[in-house]
């Protein structure tokens, strides 16, 4: 056997003690990391999910109609926090236009597709988004499919699929924080076959968080929109469901759902209501219009932050407009994180 001279033995060694020294280093620090509250801190930090975030527009359509700005102003601050934020979605809730002349939908378009290929969105239709031709038995739909279609979502991988020839009634995939979210957007007022298509989709995909997505659904008295409701399609001649007819015929059957998000009711235009599914799982319906407010809404937006380590989902009203955060109740508060 050859024997190492005495320099590669000293070589040698003094190696093994650096090692050594390294080694005994990093235990250190990985314990003075644990025991110091601070830097447990740091170390949950390091390895909880971090948190995202989802933007909500209520109704669009005095903007759309008399201030442009406030609009392309409300995408343009989305796309500027987005790396802040982790936003990773922005929900439109309908009534993009006001009367869905082109020229309208021309300036909703200029402010929506700032957002292109900067993060997914999703819109719904409201009832001030029908061809203005149309009967509410024809549910006209054209001019939104023009500018807002399938063929313009399809090329994306969160984009799911929809249901009949054109995207009023769509869904998209989300995936966050190893977390899958279901976003379901369905037309105003959605008719039977429509909600049969909603049943199939959330119940083929039992283990997504799902979001319902639909203009008129919840009251600004904290209840869903029934017969007697001002606003509900049925008194507006559309042959589809109303608020409590979604629920019963749909949302309340399925343990993933925990969220309803809509736009539509005038009053204060905000609305907030805890429901237990028939699965026992708990389901928040929130309201939020502002079109109401001066300059057809402020620029009012909702940010919901979504804290998966907490298990908390933060809601608050932000205007881009007025560089302000929205007081009360009702405009910030705190839902559960999906379970
Ligand atoms: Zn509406």
């Amino acid at each position: 056997m050859h024997r190492p001279s005495k320099e590669m033995e000293n070589a040698l060694n003094r190696r093994t003690f650096a090692v050594r020294l390294l080694r005994t280093c990093a235990r250190a620090l990985l314990l003075s990391a644990c025991l110091l509250p601070a830097g447990c801190a740091t170390m949950h930090r390091l390895t909880a999910p971090k948190p995202f975030t989802l933007i909500v527009l209520p109704d669009t359509q005095r903007y759309t109609q008399m201030y442009p700005n406030i609009f392309a102003r409300q995408t343009a601050w989305i796309k500027e926090q987005k790396k802040l934020r982790n936003i990773v979605g922005v929900l439109h809730e309908g009534d993009i236009t006001d009367k869905s002349t082109e020229e309208e939908w021309s300036t909703a378009y200029q402010s929506m597709r700032t957002l292109d290929g900067v993060v997914p969105y999703y819109l719904v239709m409201g009832n001030h988004d029908f061809d203005p031709d149309s009967t509410p038995a024809q549910r006209g739909a054209s001019r939104f499919n023009q500018h807002f279609g399938s063929q313009r979502f399809a090329k994306y991988p969160w984009y799911g699929g929809h249901y009949g020839a054109g995207n009023e009634n769509a869904y998209y995939l989300l995936r966050v924080e190893k977390s899958e979210f279901l976003i379901l957007c369905l037309e105003f007022g959605p008719r039977d076959d429509v909600l049969a298509w909603a049943n199939q989709i959330v119940a083929a995909h039992p283990n997504h968080h799902t979001i319902l997505f639909t203009h008129c659904y919840t009251s600004a008295h904290d209840t869903r929109i029934g017969p007697k409701d001002p606003g509900n399609p049925r008194g507006m001649g559309y042959d589809g469901n109303d608020g409590e007819q979604i629920w019963q015929k749909f949302a309340s059957r399925h343990k993933n759902i925990f969220l309803v998000l809509s736009g539509h009711i005038l009053g204060d235009g905000l609305g907030h209501l805890i429901s237990q599914g028939i699965n026992g799982n708990r389901v928040d319906q929130i309201l939020a219009n502002y079109q109401m407010q001066k300059f057809g809404g402020t620029g009012w937006l909702r940010i919901l932050n979504f804290h998966p380590d907490q298990q908390k989902i933060s809601i608050k009203t932000y205007s881009p407009m007025l560089e302000k955060y929205a007081h009360g109740q009702q405009n910030q508060f705190e839902i559960d994180y999906p379970r």
